[in-house]
């Protein structure tokens, strides 16, 4: 019997986390945090499985949405064990340490307890590793029965990122967790299994999105390039709002070998904070994952740092480009604290170029253009925009054709559809059942359980 219970990030993309039960072996998949949530609500809900066995915790990527209620989660369940790729665990030391603060700074509910440097050391020591496709075993301690295989596959979304493969008897389970078929500069595509699956529980991020709204990679880098000339031929500086963990070392990448190329202006790039650590995890694994670039080290990179810099003011004395977290410009964050700034400067430009979550002060800036009011938050006034905006779509996600393709090749008897809105699951949940009929496919909600065979 294979029960499968979401406990959040059912519906939307959020704090993604799954129970799986297989004869009695409980699997959670993933653990993440909500991103624009706090507190409580942030978490996924761990009372749904207060009577069900747990066994093991697998992380699919070191993503906050995927990773960052882990410690919360092993504070409950202080006996289950975790296992990841070696990459993911080596970047979830960094991130959980870094979370933190940020979590200090949040959150001023009492009842809600922080936890500490020290037992983030503990719970790093006590994650196992696995490498790609390197096959293991596992069964349950609290009455499981049998033994499950599982099998990392790489997903091509940022360094670590890995879909992960069930298998118990002849039933066979693949998670893609966020994935990408495609290249992006520094992360080689997805490889995914190769024979059928029974049950597929796939990430729809962009299944709402016009393809033909998203050039492919090469496309957008050239387009990115020119635009990016535009600005810094006049004297403006560019902040481009970045994830530290994925997005910067492509865009970090990106910019520098189009300035060795000669075809960016040469200019001083800021960076800085926790991506910074990440660099060298990314340049620490270049010839032990798959991946493009290999002789590129992140961390020669000439780079200036921005906590460095004594006033903001600084950033406009010389054409410059600026890369801060957080990607989607999240409130009291440095690309929220530049961005107030940079909105009133005329000659300047914020490039944005990833996905933003509709709740986010990010999302309010990518959809505006210059000369329109826009109010980042409740707490902050009105402002006209001054700058230029443009958007840029350098996805680390599989566009829809691509999400088609990979349930095209697995052919599952069953389909559960994650992460992502209403939208995205509609548009999937259609051109599933429009090729196959047959085809069983299931919308997941948090709590609530889906029984297969
Ligand atoms: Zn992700």
């Amino acid at each position: 019997m294979i029960d499968l219970l979401p406990l959040g990030g059912a519906d939307e993309i959020g704090a993604n986390s799954y129970y799986l039960n297989i004869d009695g072996t409980g699997i959670v998949l993933d653990c993440g945090m909500h991103p624009q949530k706090t507190g409580l609500d942030s978490l996924p809900d761990f009372e749904l499985i207060k009577d069900k066995p747990v066994d093991y915790v697998f992380i699919s990527h070191a993503h906050q949405d995927h990773l960052n209620a882990l410690p919360f989660f092993i504070k409950r369940y202080p006996h289950v064990k975790i296992v990841t790729t070696p990459q993911t665990r080596a970047v979830a030391e960094l991130t959980l340490h870094n979370a933190i603060s940020i979590l200090k700074r949040q959150i001023d509910d009492e009842s809600f307890q922080i936890y500490s440097h020290e037992e983030v050391d503990l719970l790093i020591k006590s994650i196992g590793y696995k490498a790609y496709n390197d096959v293991f075993e596992v069964s349950g301690y609290n009455g499981g029965k049998g033994k499950i295989k599982v099998e990392f596959y790489d997903a091509g979304h940022i360094l670590g990122s890995t879909g992960i493969l069930i298998q118990k008897d002849d039933f066979r389970i693949f998670y893609t967790g966020d994935i990408n078929l495609s290249t992006q500069t520094i992360m080689s595509g997805a490889v995914i299994p190769e024979s059928k699956v029974n049950l597929l529980i796939t990430e729809c991020t962009y299944g709402a999105t016009d393809s033909n709204s998203l050039n492919n990679w090469e496309e957008e880098v050239n387009k990115f390039t020119s635009s990016l000339n535009k600005v810094l031929n006049k004297g403006g500086s560019i902040l481009i709002p970045v994830f530290s963990l994925g997005k910067l070392q492509e865009i970090l990448a990106t910019l520098y070998l189009q300035m060795k190329k000669g075809k960016l202006t040469e200019t001083d790039i800021y960076t800085g904070g926790i991506g910074n650590k990440i660099n060298r995890v990314y340049d620490y694994n270049r010839y032990v994952v798959k991946r493009n670039e290999t002789e590129l080290v992140l961390h020669d990179i000439p780079q200036k740092s921005i906590y460095e810099i004594k006033n903001t003011e600084e950033l406009f004395k010389y054409p410059a480009i600026v890369l801060a977290s957080s990607g989607m410009v999240v409130e009291s964050t440095m690309s929220y604290i530049l961005a107030k700034r940079w909105l009133k400067q005329k000659d300047a430009a914020i490039f944005t170029v990833g996905y933003m979550d509709e709740r986010t002060p990010g999302y309010k800036i990518a959809n505006a253009r210059r000369g329109d009011k826009i109010k980042l938050s409740d707490n902050e006034k009105e402002t006209e925009v001054k700058c230029e905006i443009k958007k840029f779509r350098f996805s680390a996600h599989s566009r829809r054709e691509e999400l088609m393709q990979i349930i095209n090749r697995l052919n599952p008897d069953n389909v559960v559809l994650v992460h992502g809105d209403t939208e995205a699951i509609d548009w999937m949940g259609s051109s599933i059942l429009k090729l196959n009929k047959e085809r069983k496919v299931y919308i997941s909600e948090t709590g609530k359980e889906i029984s297969f065979a």
